[in-house]
């Protein structure tokens, strides 16, 4: 278990070196320590992170999850594609009780672990699925069908596009989470982004605050949805990666 104490404090901070204050109170708090003792306790039996650290965790996971919340509309659909161990997913379902959250993963381990997760902290609006995005992308049922699609070090951005536009509904958007690369990723994806209908997109690169950690590189690339994605794609995944758009 850890130190529920300099938790909190860990976490105050990182929210509030990055202006995300707002987000939290004590009942979110203590969602964040449960969130980080499960976290820190599964990843003894198999990896989900490798971050272990609690002050580490508030602010590469939690802080960086959460700068999401600006860009997302009150009550919006949200499918968040390779969530991995919940990530931005769980962060931002705790902090947006008023979003619908789809995630998805390939790997069943994951999916089952964000599940149980999402249970255990009553987010009962959290939809965790095992999918491959490629495969997804295909079913009506969710095609075109969000408002926003968000992704966290999942793939190059040619690639997530591809993975992730064909989800998006048309004047919905496309939210990457992305590093130090991010301005070589959006000039490589430009013609991605208009096949899949997507429009020119727009770069945040405020990187996260930390007095005491440092100041961490991060950047959020969102992609308007402007016209319907042909029915060509998404293309089989062995065709996306060796031939990008
Ligand atoms: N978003 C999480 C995990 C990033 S790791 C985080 O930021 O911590 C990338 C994840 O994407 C892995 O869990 C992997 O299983 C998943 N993934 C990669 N390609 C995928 C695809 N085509 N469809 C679904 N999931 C995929």
């Amino acid at each position: 278990m850890i130190d529920r104490s300099a938790f909190a404090r860990y976490l105050t901070q990182a929210f509030s070196e990055n202006g995300l204050t707002a987000l939290l109170d004590a009942d979110k708090v203590r969602a964040f320590a449960k969130l980080t003792d499960r976290l820190l306790g599964e990843n003894e039996k198999y990896n989900l992170t490798a971050i272990r650290d609690p002050e580490k965790i508030a602010l590469l996971h939690y802080a960086d999850s959460v700068t999401l919340s600006a860009y997302l509309a009150s009550g919006a659909t949200v499918l968040d594609v390779g969530c991995g161990a919940g990530f931005p997913t769980l962060p931002l379902a705790i902090v947006r009780p008023d979003l619908r959250i789809v995630c998805v993963d390939s790997t069943e381990k994951k999916v089952r672990y964000v599940r149980e997760t999402a249970a255990l902290l009553g987010l009962s609006r959290v939809d965790a699925r095992v999918m491959r995005a490629e495969e997804g992308g295909r079913d009506p049922a969710l095609r075109e069908r969000f408002d926003f699609v968000t992704a966290r070090a999942v793939a190059e951005l040619r690639v997530l596009a591809e993975l992730t536009l064909p989800f998006v509904r048309v004047g919905g958007s496309l939210l990457a989470m992305k590093g130090k690369q991010v301005a070589d990723e959006v000039a490589a994806a430009a013609g991605a982004l208009s096949a899949l209908g997507g429009c020119v997109a727009v770069t945040d690169q405020t990187p996260l605050r930390s007095a005491a950690l440092g100041e961490q590189s991060h950047a959020i690339v969102r992609v308007e949805k402007v016209r319907h994605t042909p029915a060509a794609y998404p293309r089989p995944f062995a065709q996306i990666t060796k031939k990008p758009l």
